[in-house]
């Protein structure tokens, strides 16, 4: 068997194309387009690509977006103030607000991210956001996970009944994902085009004997940043195998799934890169259009 392939890519153009229609439409509405500000702490080269390639994408759908340049130097209180002022608009309308991560080791990341108030929190970590989600009525969805969740839906992937294991236990990507698979579908919506209703096992760097649960997943994402993690004799023939891991080996961008070996397996693997980040950004755009909305008074 050769898997089917899971073209993150193509699917983020698509959403793309929903977004600025959306966007073009708030514009009209209300004279200025949907605006993002994103802080970028020191000189990380990684998170310097991920903002550029963020404000690229919100440039293609109409989105305004400015990214805020602090040093490395800085210290929680400055960054602290600095989200402040941004909620304040004093930066401009900021309808989304993102801090990229990871902040150095000495910055208090909670209490940086808990400053981001919870309706312009585009990347949906605040705790409010955090506990809507857990309780099923969510309102900014971790953009990852919902990229994730999306990928399933778009390929009719059934999720309903089926055993999804999630390797990997983040407030980031594992557990959003882990409550977004388990969630009852919303009311009108059927469990598998909405991407819910699966059972869920989280697995992380603890679980004994990792390779017998993951063997047992319909549905299986890795999480965790380990390059080849996931092997052909840890993936059920068949299986759905969804690589969210972002790892530089010898100068090249792999995941955490030994691709060529799994791809003889699976019966659909998403590659790395060109599967779940294209989609990340996606569902970032939408998570910013939205908090644009809500501002409006969207109900
Ligand atoms: P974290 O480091 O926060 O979490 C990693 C998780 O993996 C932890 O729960 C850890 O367990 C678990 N883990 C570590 N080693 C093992 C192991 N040997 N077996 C099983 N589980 C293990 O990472 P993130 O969730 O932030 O990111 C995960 C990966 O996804 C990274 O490569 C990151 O770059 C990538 N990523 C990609 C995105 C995209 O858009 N494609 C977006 C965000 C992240 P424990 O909790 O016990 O430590």
């Amino acid at each position: 068997m050769t898997a089917r392939l899971l073209d993150g890519r193509a699917l983020a153009a698509r959403i793309e194309q929903d977004v600025r229609a959306e966007v073009d439409t708030f514009a009209a509405m209300c004279g200025r387009a949907p605006r993002l500000v994103v802080v970028l702490v020191g000189d990380l080269a990684a998170s310097g690509s991920y903002v550029k390639s963020k404000a690229a994408a919100a440039a293609r759908v109409g989105i305004d977006s400015e990214v805020l340049r602090v040093p490395e130097t800085c210290q929680t209180p400055d960054l602290v103030a600095l989200v402040a002022a941004i909620a304040r608009d004093e930066h401009g309308p900021a309808d989304g607000i993102l801090v990229q991560l990871p902040l150095p080791a000495h910055i208090d990341q909670v209490a940086v991210l808990d400053a981001v108030p919870p309706d312009r929190d585009v990347d949906g970590f605040h705790p409010q956001n955090a506990g809507l989600l857990s309780q099923g009525r969510p309102r900014f969805i971790p953009c990852t996970a919902a990229g994730v969740q999306r990928m399933l839906i778009d390929a009719g992937i059934p999720t309903a009944g089926r055993h999804a294991v999630v390797v990997g236990r983040s407030d980031i990507v594992g557990k959003p994902l882990a409550l977004l698979l388990s969630a009852r579908p919303p009311s009108g919506a059927t469990a598998d085009a909405a991407g819910c209703d699966a059972t869920v096992t989280i697995c992380h760097s603890r679980s004994a004997d990792l390779a017998a649960i993951t063997r047992q997943a319909d549905i299986l994402v890795a999480a965790v940043g380990r390059a080849g993690l996931i092997t052909e004799e840890m993936v059920k023939p068949g299986a759905a195998v969804i690589d969210v891991g972002i790892n530089r080996v010898q100068g090249r961008l792999v995941g955490d799934v030994a691709f060529a070996e799994v791809s003889r397996v699976a019966g659909w693997i998403s590659p790395v890169p060109g599967g779940v980040g294209p989609l990340t950004v996606a569902m970032l755009l939408s998570n910013t259009l939205l908090a644009a909305e809500l501002r409006l008074g969207r109900p």
